[in-house]
């Protein structure tokens, strides 16, 4: 690990200054920013800790919503009440990932600037755009299993590695960030940005940003949710493939539905067009695999990752024949390990 200053502040003021700094890091729970700085493919000169600003609150909104502070560890979200009753797949996606202790450290803040598992990303003697911008990408023609078929590009097709930011994908989050010139509040689906020919890019944030909060819009029918994740083993691994998924049933007929992909793109990935074929439609199988078919619609194997394709049709016609079969108002799932009871 390179030798590097270790700078905490107190507000958010003193945060922006010093992350404007040319080589600073915001230091948080740490769980993949230390990962990397031994790995040696994050190098910063200074770590800002940010862990004293007072931005660990859980807040229920007037209107119905939630704002979960930048610093909320991922255990205290996936166990608060309002999580668990109302957005059960928020609750699910969280359990769903790493493990407890991990859980215990990391931040929603942190969450939501995961870096990707590419081995190639992480290894320091592999060609990476995303790491080296120009150097190349070694996983078009290396072992990309793993990698993404949806949102990629010439240069990337690494996958984004968030369970949770899936959740907040299919329920309209909204991330509240510090800048130079002020707050500003960017939905979710604007905050990442497709790979393209910068995939060293991924998110709107300048150096300094500071992200301060997520809100989640009230969503009625997002007590009927779940997060199915599909992986190499039962826990601690990343997704293959993943599905957030939100049902408004009236009378065996889907009102509306929430769709969000996660192991199969670049970034948390809505599958809108899937939504939209749902509203309106029998809630049953064949509306489900049609639904299916348009999640996936556009997704480019890249040799050994083709079987994702189908995996994730497979994923999203069984989380929604899941969430269907949901009784109106779910139990919360367990709170270590994200069954349902
Ligand atoms: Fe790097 Fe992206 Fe290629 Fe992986 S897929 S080697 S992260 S450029």
């Amino acid at each position: 690990m390179q030798p590097f200053e270790y700078l905490p502040v107190q507000d958010e003021q003193a945060a922006r200054a010093a992350g404007a700094m040319a080589g600073a890091r915001f230091l948080a729970g740490g769980t993949t920013l230390l990962d990397l700085m031994k790995l040696h493919v994050e190098a910063p000169r200074t770590l800002v800790d940010i862990t004293k600003l007072p931005l660990d609150a859980i807040d229920e909104l007037p209107d119905g919503g939630v704002r979960i502070g930048a610093l909320v560890r991922n255990s205290d979200l996936a166990q608060h009440p309002v999580v668990r009753e109302q957005y059960p797949l928020l609750a699910q996606a969280l359990l769903a990932g790493a493990s407890p202790q991990l859980r215990n450290m990391a931040t929603t803040g942190g969450n939501l600037l995961q870096r990707t598992r590419c081995e190639y990303f992480r290894d320091t003697a592999a060609r990476c755009n995303k790491r080296v911008p120009g150097t190349g990408c070694a996983a078009l023609d290396g072992h990309n299993r793993i990698h993404a078929v949806l949102g990629t590009s010439d240069h990337c097709i690494a996958t984004h590695p968030s369970d949770l930011c899936v959740a907040l994908a299919a329920l309209d989050a909204v991330v509240h960030v510090r800048t130079s010139s002020g707050a500003r509040a960017v939905p979710l689906h604007e905050f990442y940005l497709l790979p393209q020919d910068r995939p060293d890019r991924e998110t709107i944030l300048s150096p300094g940003d500071l992200i301060t909060a997520v809100e989640v819009p009230p969503i009625g029918f997002a007590r009927r949710s779940l997060y199915l994740k599909v992986r190499d083993r039962a826990s601690y691994a990343f997704a293959l493939a993943s599905a957030a998924v939100a049902i408004d049933l009236r009378g065996g007929m889907i009102h509306a539905a929430r769709i969000a992909l996660g192991g199969l793109a670049t970034v948390p990935w809505r599958a809108r067009a899937a939504e939209t074929l749902l509203q309106g439609a029998r809630a049953e199988p064949a509306s489900y695999r049609a639904a299916a078919e348009a999640a996936l619609a556009g997704a480019v194997p890249h040799g050994e990752n083709a079987f994702k394709i189908e995996l994730g049709r497979r994923v999203v016609v069984r989380a929604q024949a899941r969430a269907v079969a949901l009784p109106r108002s779910a139990k919360p799932p367990n709170a270590w390990t994200g069954a349902p009871k």
